[in-house]
């Protein structure tokens, strides 16, 4: 089959590589209908994230058909339109059973091989998955692959972003960062009931989308954000301040904006060996810190059930649609947003 391969910093190339088979009673088979590009597989083309084996087939986001299951999954059949989240659950250990099922004791992280140990990616044709009736999420007809998608990873990820920072109606909100997640954040946010939310970027594209989900849009290139957030709180700050960019600088800007006894909530992929803020900052503030990985499979089903994936066009966040053989202009494309790109797909 074709997939989208890692050989080396800045090297993605569509390679032939055997098809992926069952290795375990557990396991089932995906034909990929659609796979995303995440932002955090940027760390790994920049090399920002060091270990991935030369060869991994990359990617984490897809949605897709099953087309084999090994003699234990009775859950599901060939044929089953399924998302997975970007990582794969037991369903049954300690941290599944109270729903953090991204650190699942037996659970990998898809496009993540290391000394030959771990699980080949999604941006290829086909994908095996491990533990497929605790770890894949069934779609009915009337969700689309796109928000499929979107709900194994990025949609999910900004809900929780959203959740943790502990919206209440009067409050003032700041988002920072208006990439994919950032807009799924802002999306959440607005759903969670945040009235006066702010969405923080330096790309009129971006905050144009931020602006049509509902926030308002800020750039720090054209406008002092910390002077305008201190305006419209009479001079305390943010209440909550949602990080998505995973940078030292988002961080620093996050502990500018919020005011004492506020909540940042961060769910970018952070690389940096220290905190952009100092232990006497986040004292004196009373800071609310929470940061970490988002259990998608367990908000996946939540937001299915609940209906509220059902409810936004998220998907008009998606721009570009690459083929696997555009592999390599795909990532240039998404890593340099060129075109305007905010959201890039590959459609095997
Ligand atoms: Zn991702
Ligand atoms: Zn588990």
């Amino acid at each position: 089959m074709q997939a989208l391969t890692f050989g080396g910093i800045e090297t993605i190339q569509c390679s032939s590589v055997p098809d992926p088979a069952l290795l375990y009673p557990s396991d089932a088979i995906v034909k990929i209908s659609m796979a995303g590009i995440c932002g955090s597989d940027l760390h790994v083309y920049h090399g920002r994230e060091k270990g991935l084996d030369h060869g991994t087939v990359m990617g984490h986001e897809l949605a897709g058909i099953i087309v084999e299951t090994g003699k234990d999954v009775k859950k599901f059949h060939k044929g089953t339109r399924v998302l997975s989240p970007f990582t794969t659950s037991c369903g049954e250990c300690y941290y599944c059973s109270i729903g953090l099922t991204c650190r699942c004791e037996k659970g990998n992280l898809f496009g993540w091989v290391q000394h030959g140990e771990g699980l080949q990616g999604a941006q290829a044709t086909y994908v095996r998955v491990p533990m497929a009736e605790s770890t894949l999420v069934p779609l009915s007809n009337d969700i689309s692959d796109e928000k499929g998608l979107l709900l194994g990873d990025i949609f999910s990820t900004g809900y929780f972003c959203a959740e943790n920072a502990n919206i209440k109606p009067r409050g003032v909100y700041v988002v920072i960062g208006c990439g994919p997640v950032g807009l799924m954040t802002v999306v959440a946010a607005k759903h969670l009931g945040a009235e006066q939310l702010f969405a923080i970027d330096f790309f009129p594209e971006r905050l144009q989308k931020a602006k049509e989900f509902g926030a308002i849009p800020l750039n720090p290139a054209l406008t002092d954000c910390k002077e305008q957030i201190l305006n419209v709180s009479n001079g305390r700050g943010a209440d909550a301040v949602m990080e998505v960019v995973g940078s030292s600088e988002a961080l620093r800007l996050a502990i500018d904006l919020i005011r004492p006894g506020g909540t940042i909530s961060s769910v970018g992929v952070h690389t940096a060996n220290h905190f952009s803020f100092s232990p006497g900052e986040a004292y004196d503030k009373n800071l609310v810190y929470q940061i970490g990985r988002c259990p998608a499979h367990f908000y996946a089903e939540k937001l299915l059930k609940e209906e509220v994936v059902q409810r936004y066009a998220i998907e008009s966040i998606i721009t570009h649609r690459f083929s696997l053989n555009q592999g390599t202009t795909a990532y240039e494309t998404f890593d340099k947003k060129l075109d305007r790109c905010i959201k890039a797909i590959l459609i095997p």
